[in-house]
């Protein structure tokens, strides 16, 4: 690209985007989930026996039979026809960041010459897709290339443009999940059970509880032709070089800021789709960098909020295309200034409507607030290292510990309210705090927790897993991250602290002791094990790190090595009794996530040679030698003294350009070499090693010395988009 071309796209972005908004005269209540086959549409297009026994299957996981099958695709087929399907689609989440999809068409031969529209329940049920291609971690070797896809009817069916969209689980030819849904699905079954009865000891008539999930997705935006004139954003998502722009976030004045026209038609346009397919979106705003914003739905129960979130992400993109925008979903897309998260808000709730992780208003009620929080902060104490594996990626690295995200330590802030009750419950005995009387009433002496104190709850941004009032906010997962890599984890680890927690406060019933006060005692002791996760003081002072270490949580800090808590004992311990994934299959997960993990890098590296190459060093050579030929010009047309000085700062120049050119150069032979050592090495551990340590420092160090070029070389010859300029125009 020449440099003419940089400042006509710049010109282009800044004046030849139409703002198109849209313009829908129902309001929102009258479209919502209007491609969605909810249930009131199933009452309407199935028959009523069929109807019910779909009720069945979806509330109480009833087996679905293939007559049943049958009559739910043809009542569907009818729906998804009437609003323009043609297609339809087994659409997963494999272990790829992304969702996955097999467009068949509905046309059959009908036998005599002509073709029939026909959707069958053996389609809608169950697919074998070829998917040889998808990552399996060696799961399933080539010669037994299949996989299927499984309905997972607790999530509707939708219509997505001309194809019937049905969510499905993958999972490999012998059962082993190639997915995210099927042990997502697994663990939310964990939690249910486990809950369940925990919770009944208060409320006997729970019978199901239900997980919640509500995420709040960040995201750039950025020009379209400022994004094609940047092979850094359009191969990896990010920036690799670029100086800061004198201004970006200091002034504090994007966050909650107006939000600008163009930026404003895409979400209404976006909010719009959402809405139709059913994604409950209520909030929108700038977020703290320029150009970087927010949305998010209410919360829903996880699988589908999960489905929801993938669905935002993959319509965000294609909105963003149609108003002169790329959405960008990456972690940090720009260095030096805030990254891009995706809180995951998490409670449960039982079937009768109690949200377990809410205070409330008897002394009952606040003995159950506070059993379900220390048992979540005992779940995330024991795993607060695998809880960070859940998170971490090769992009998502960036931000963490990064100055605005949560640091690379998982802990826990509850707010002084919440403290000082668990100060309280762990320093009084059971008599001071419980008095039955004979009739079996129960006071209790619990201060209480007046709902919604968010004021000193959401105080400390710093905490990666901050109480939030009535739920936890797991605060480090990645903005392109499929929550339900976290979800799994936590409801699993959550199943887990129940189990333990009703097993030993059983043991003591069963010794004579009184409900009550067995849950109590248990729940004292818990107070005091778990106590490490705790921390409401700042997480990216360097104390911390020391002060962790001491109480033990991981303070590791490289992905490949964070990677290795998926295989620790204590894991696969849990993962296998819950029922949610087997060492296998750990191991297979773990396989791709290091896979995964060195491509990144391996295309980063490779990326940013090729610009530093072919972009960088070109023009910072250009224009060293226009330097130079001043210099000589100088010389010849002035008296030598005269013209030493008067050169003196364009040799200076001509010096910091030689040497920034001379780093990069031979830098980048180094990183070239970097790879081919990490390459040749067969162990795939050892090897996203060798890529953290020896590859990505280099791509940072380079990278140093281009931003420096960026400030000395003039910028008609630069040739690629600045910060300022990809971040201040919408
Ligand atoms: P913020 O954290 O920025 O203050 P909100 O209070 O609007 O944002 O909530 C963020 C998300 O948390 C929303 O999706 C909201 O529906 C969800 N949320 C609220 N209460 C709960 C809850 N009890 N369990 C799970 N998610 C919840
Ligand atoms: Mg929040």
């Amino acid at each position: 690209m020449s440099s003419t071309l940089r400042f006509q796209i710049v010109g282009e972005a800044f004046t030849k985007r139409p703002v198109e908004v849209p313009n829908r005269k129902e309001r929102p209540s009258e479209f919502f989930a209007k491609y969605v086959f909810t249930r009131q549409k199933m009452s309407h297009y199935l028959p009523s026996d069929i109807y019910r026994k779909m009720c069945d299957v979806i509330d109480n996981g009833a087996a679905l039979d293939m007559t049943t099958a049958d009559a739910v695709a043809a009542g569907m087929k009818k729906w998804a026809m009437e609003l323009g399907a043609t297609h339809c689609t087994h659409w997963f989440q494999p272990l790829t960041e992304g969702t996955a999809e097999k467009h068949d068409g509905f046309v059959e031969h009908d036998g005599e010459g002509g073709m029939v529209e026909e959707f069958t329940g053996k389609q809608l049920v169950q697919q074998e897709p070829d998917a040889s291609s998808f990552p399996s971690g060696g799961i399933r070797s080539t010669f037994e290339a299949r996989g299927y896809s499984a309905w997972d009817p607790t999530s509707p069916v939708f219509v997505l443009g001309d194809t019937l969209m049905i969510p499905t689980i993958f999972i490999s030819y012998t059962g082993e999940a190639l997915d995210y849904k099927a042990p997502l699905k697994k663990s939310l079954k964990a939690v249910d059970r486990a809950a369940t009865a925990v919770a009944r000891y208060f409320y006997p008539d729970v019978t199901r509880v239900v997980s919640n999930l509500g995420w709040e997705q960040e995201y750039f935006l950025v020009d379209e032709g400022l994004y094609a004139a940047r092979p850094d954003l359009l191969m990896t998502g990010r920036t690799l070089l670029g100086h800061d722009s004198a201004k970006n976030q200091q002034m504090d004045d994007h966050y909650f800021g107006s939000i600008p026209m163009r930026v404003a038609a895409f979400m209404k346009d976006l909010e719009i789709h959402a809405l139709e397919l059913g994604i409950p979106c209520k909030t929108r705003h700038n977020e703290v960098a320029p150009n970087q914003f927010e949305l998010a739905p209410i919360y829903e129960e996880t699988n589908l909020a999960v489905d929801h979130n993938m669905l935002i992400m993959s319509l965000m993109k294609r909105t963003a295309r149609k108003h002169g925008f790329r959405c960008l979903l990456h972690e940090k897309p720009f260095a030096g200034i805030n990254g891009s998260g995706k809180h995951c808000n998490w409670s449960l709730t039982t079937d009768n409507g109690i949200l377990l992780h809410g205070p409330g208003k008897t002394p009952l009620d606040n003995l159950r607030f506070v059993t379900f929080i220390v048992e979540s902060l005992m779940a995330v104490y024991r795993h607060n290292g695998l809880l960070k594996a859940s998170i971490i990626s090769a992009t998502n690295v960036h931000r963490l510990g990064a100055s605005e995200a949560p640091p690379a330590i998982v802990s826990s802030f509850l707010g002084k309210q919440l403290s000082d009750l668990l100060e309280h419950l762990e320093n009084s005995s059971d008599d001071e705090l419980i008095n039955l009387s004979g009739k079996q009433t129960l006071s209790l002496d619990i201060p209480q927790i007046p709902e919604l104190t968010q004021d000193n709850t959401d105080r400390n941004r710093t905490s990666p897993f901050a109480f939030t009032g009535n739920r936890f906010e797991f605060r480090a997962v990645g903005s392109q991250q499929n929550c339900a890599a976290a979800m799994i984890v936590l409801n699993t680890a959550m199943a887990e602290a129940l189990t333990n927690f009703k097993t030993r406060v059983d043991a003591l019933i069963a010794d004579g002791m009184e409900p009550m006060k067995a849950i109590l005692r248990t729940v004292r002791e818990d107070i005091k094990t778990c106590k490490p996760i705790r921390f409401d003081g700042n997480g990216y002072s360097e104390a911390w790190k020391q002060e962790a270490a001491r109480r033990g949580l991981d303070i590791e800090t490289s992905a490949p090595l964070i990677l290795d808590q998926y295989l620790t004992p204590e894991t696969v311990e849990m993962f296998s009794r819950m029922n949610v994934l087997t060492k296998a299959e750990l191991e297979a997960r773990n396989e791709i996530k290091l896979d995964t993990y060195i491509k990144k890098i391996q295309i980063e590296a490779r990326i940013f040679g090729d610009i530093c190459m072919n972009h960088i060093i070109p023009v910072a050579t250009r224009y060293q030698t226009q330097l130079i030929d001043n210099v000589r010009k100088m010389k010849a047309i002035l008296p030598a003294d005269e013209a030493d000085r008067l050169n003196r700062p364009n040799l200076s120049l001509i010096q910091q350009m030689g040497e920034h050119n001379a780093f990069i150069v031979e830098n980048v032979e180094r990183l070239i070499e970097a790879r081919r050592v990490a390459n040749r090495i067969r162990d795939g551990r050892e090897r996203a090693i060798a890529y953290h340590d020896t590859v990505a420092p280099l791509i940072e160090a380079i990278r140093y010395h281009v931003d420096h070029l960026e400030l000395i070389v003039d910028d008609e010859l630069w040739p690629l988009p600045k910060y300022r300029e990809m971040l201040f125009i919408h």
